[in-house]
């Protein structure tokens, strides 16, 4: 078994009070290595350091292109690994195989967007008089935490820390206490490009002591965090108390809304992949089904047969849907469906499965909800399983109440040949991404990615996300006699 440690001002150190979690393999149950519980000391260890080397000359004097080369040489350092980067995700987070390999292959195309940018985030002049030039750069922030959630964790802990380098920013890294295992090589390679210390740090830990410390720390300036609304609230009243600004992006109850004149086998491919991928333990899962009610007994059928075809195993198994993350996950998801059999029906799945040679582990059929109403808690909350609610609409004003019909709003997916109905919801919807005639849109490194309403504030991904990680700061300099 695994012995890891944390990473602060450039050291591998075990936690202050010398204490450790055990982290699981979700397939099996098996106890596959051990973190540093970090404490409230460490982190101020980490934050101080992060600090100094923010305010070291050593830092501000690696050129923005040079940042850009130093996360080329991560991008490198993570295509060389990527079979045992693919394997160590699956084995930690228990996704399929091939879902280890997309993530692993996603974090790469981070690396290399957000390295492409270093040099190319630009300022403004503002014309105002004769005699005076006014401009405007934006300028790194300062020591940056970021708090990750355990359902992606090669991908979440890329793309912000990424751009977050980009811009010149230090960080520190909260990683999930479940999932530390691709964080902790991640920070091999940052250990191994011979940054002055402090400029990148790795912290493990609980939540409720390393997280909270992190996001309350008075030297942080900003929090990037993901993760879910109520644990996202809390982080932010802890920066708030600093000033300090947060991208939260939090969890979600996305619809994807089928017409009857929708390409029927894409919309089944589309719809059963947004449910099933990472067994429905993904914040923009497609959880919610609205179709046309004059094409449900249609549709509905073939998603069912779809359901029914697909195996649940190990995620080195590289089936089909993988194991929930633990006992915890796994009873809060059968609540959900003991509340289905109580109001409505369960169409498909609800049961456990027992995966021969991963007996440790907790599987569930993939399971469809029928005749539960909007407001339920089935149509409302997160349920994080494979689990999709089904409901019906008769025309597309209805689809639209239905779609904006929750306290979230991060993707929605539009299934019709339709123009004008797309564009129309497109416009209409209450979702930080809209997909037509497609869900994702593979991987969206470049898409701006976020929350309306309780999915969260601000933006990760693309080029808008460099902005979280840069103040403006405005100049005028007067001139002439
Ligand atoms: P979580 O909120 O329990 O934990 C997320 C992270 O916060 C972990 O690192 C945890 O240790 C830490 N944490 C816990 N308590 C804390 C506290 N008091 N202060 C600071 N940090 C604390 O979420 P989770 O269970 O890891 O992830 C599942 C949730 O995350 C789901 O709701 C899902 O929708 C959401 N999610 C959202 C996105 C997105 O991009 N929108 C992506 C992945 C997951």
């Amino acid at each position: 078994m695994e012995r890891l440690k944390m990473f602060i001002n450039g050291e591998w150190v075990e936690s202050s009070n010398g204490e450790a979690i055990d982290v699981k393999n979700p397939s099996s149950g098996e106890v596959i290595a051990s973190i540093p519980c970090g404490t409230k000391e460490d982190v101020s260890s980490a934050v101080e350091a992060a600090k100094k080397a923010f305010h070291d000359e050593e830092w501000r004097k690696v050129n923005p292109h040079e940042r850009g080369d130093l996360l080329f040489a991560i991008a490198d350092k993570l295509k060389a690994n990527r079979d045992e980067l693919a394997k160590l995700e699956t084995i930690d987070v228990g996704k399929p195989l091939a879902q280890g390999y997309a993530d692993v292959d996603a974090a790469i195309r981070y690396f290399r967007f957000y390295g492409g940018a270093a040099d190319k985030v630009m300022g403004d002049t503002i014309p105002i008089e004769d005699g005076l030039i006014d401009y405007v750069v934006r300028e790194p922030v300062g020591v940056t935490a970021h708090i990750i959630p355990w359902n992606y964790p090669i991908q979440i802990i890329s793309r912000s820390v990424a751009a977050a380098i980009a811009m010149g920013n230090t960080v520190v890294v909260k990683s999930a206490e479940d999932t530390p295992m691709t964080a902790n090589k991640l920070t091999e390679y940052f250990a191994e490009l011979g940054l002055p210390n402090g400029v990148f740090n790795h912290i493990t830990g609980y939540g409720f002591e390393a997280g909270a410390a992190l996001s309350g720390h008075p030297s942080v300036n900003h929090v990037t965090f993901t993760g879910s609304v109520q644990t996202g609230v809390a982080v932010a009243q802890a920066a708030t108390a600093n000033v300090v600004p947060v991208t939260l992006e939090l969890g979600g109850k996305s619809p994807n809304i089928v017409f009857a004149d929708c390409d029927v086998e894409k919309t089944v491919d589309g719809v059963v992949r947004a449910i099933i991928q990472n067994a429905g333990q993904t914040c923009s899962a497609g959880s919610r089904l609205l179709i046309e009610e004059s094409f449900k007994d249609e549709f509905l059928g073939k998603v069912v047969n779809r359901f029914k075809s697909l195996e649940v195993n190990a995620g080195i198994e590289d089936k089909d849907i993988g194991p929930i993350l633990n006992e915890k996950q796994f009873n809060r998801v059968m609540e959900f469906v003991e509340l289905a059999k109580a109001e409505g029906q369960i169409v498909t799945g609800g049961n456990r499965v027992h995966v021969d040679g991963y007996e440790g582990g907790y599987y569930l059929e993939p399971t469809i909800i029928d005749g539960v109403s909007p407001e339920s808690k089935l149509a409302q909350e997160e349920i994080f399983g494979p689990v999709l609610t089904v409901f019906t609409f008769k025309d597309t004003k209805e689809a639209l109440e239905l779609a904006n019909s929750t306290e979230y709003g991060l993707v929605t997916g539009i299934w019709t040949k339709d123009i004008n109905r797309a564009h129309y919801l497109a416009s209409r919807i209450d979702a930080g991404q809209v997909f037509v005639n497609n869900y994702g849109a593979g991987g969206g490194v470049q898409m701006p990615f976020g929350g309306y309403r309780k999915s969260g504030f601000g933006r990760e991904k693309g080029w808008i996300a460099l902005y979280n990680y840069t103040v403006v700061k405005n100049v005028a300099i007067k001139y002439g006699d």
